[in-house]
């Protein structure tokens, strides 16, 4: 009997299963996004989604009314919580509580379902707790900065982690700044890549004084960006690659190539609504090469 070969494995990927209730519910009424809408956002971007956010703790910020009602940020399980999020245990808790995880497209699904508007894992995967698989340094402008400054540190803190060996990327965060983001061999555990990561800001921030601060001081931020080296410390988070953003427009954190950062005009240039077409005319995906470009970090000297 000549058996039915499997579906592709990207088409397994992309099949929605889990039914969701009211798929008309508005989630961001300025730009028109429903709940269904972000399911099939999200649906055809899981295959370069999932490494960022399977198996590894999920910081959520949920909405349960859409992006104009209440919210809150969440990072532990629920009671009547959706089936297909999992829960995670921290090995090193002591309190026992139990962290918010996913395995699988229903998994994200179960997040849209519970109106998780914005996705937040941390940088190790629960493959190995202590050793962080990559380095986020989060460039966040203080008022009055011109985008083209914002550009050029992204591109200052690249040329730092390339003459420490490692590799970076760039998204934008979704909302006012850019995110460079280096693979890691899960090799330092939590306190050397912070130490690394607070080393590499202090540095920039002496060398260019009337452009970066280090520490987050709100009074002296006014015209500097500051270098918030704090999202690689254990049990911190920052915003997933693709994650939308509870924001005006539902913009998304969007993965950038270099080369194409210099056209880019804002943080939140790109949208639920503008995702698709982007992704369409782009030969290739621009940070194909992130999960092959892991490099151990080899001191914490900067
Ligand atoms: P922007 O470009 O506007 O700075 P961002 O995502 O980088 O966007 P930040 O304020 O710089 O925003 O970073 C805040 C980070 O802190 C978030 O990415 C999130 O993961 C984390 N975080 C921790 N606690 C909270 C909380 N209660 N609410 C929101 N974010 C939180
Ligand atoms: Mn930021
Ligand atoms: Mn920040």
């Amino acid at each position: 009997v000549p058996q039915t070969p499997p579906p592709a494995r990207s088409a397994t990927e992309r099949k929605r299963t889990v039914a969701l209730t009211h798929p008309d519910r508005v989630y961001w009424p300025d730009a028109g996004v429903t709940k269904e809408g972000l399911a099939d956002y999200y649906a055809a971007l899981w295959p370069r989604m999932a490494p960022f956010i399977v198996d590894r703790p999920l910081a959520l910020l949920r909405c349960p009314e859409g992006m104009t009602g209440p919210r809150f940020f969440q990072k532990n399980v629920w009671k009547g919580m959706n089936a297909h999020i999992r829960a995670l245990d921290d090995p090193a808790d002591e309190a026992g509580d139990h962290l918010i995880g996913i395995h699988d497209l229903d998994g994200l699904m179960g997040l849209v379902q519970s109106a998780a508007l914005e996705i937040h894992p941390w940088g190790a995967s629960c493959r190995d707790w202590e050793r962080p698989d990559q380095l986020v340094m989060d460039l966040d402008p203080g008022d009055g900065v011109p985008w083209e400054q914002v550009i050029d540190a992204a591109q200052a803190v690249r040329a730092r982690l390339q003459t420490s060996g490692l590799t970076a990327f760039v998204k934008t965060s979704g909302g006012k700044g850019l995110h460079v983001v280096a693979p890691l061999k899960p090799v330092a555990e939590w306190e050397a890549v912070k130490a690394f990561s607070k080393n590499l800001a202090q540095t920039l921030a002496a060398d260019r004084p009337d452009r970066f601060i280090a520490t987050i001081t709100k009074s002296k931020r006014r015209g500097k960006i500051l270098l918030d080296y704090l999202r690689n410390q254990r049990g911190a988070t920052s915003v997933a690659p693709y994650s939308t953003r509870a924001r005006a427009g539902a913009p998304v954190s969007m993965p950038l190539a270099w080369d194409e950062l210099g056209a880019i005009t804002g943080s939140a240039q790109f949208t639920v609504g503008n995702a698709a077409a982007r992704i369409a005319s782009l030969r290739t995906d621009p940070w194909e090469e992130f999960h092959a470009a892991r490099h151990p970090l080899a001191s914490a000297t900067g």
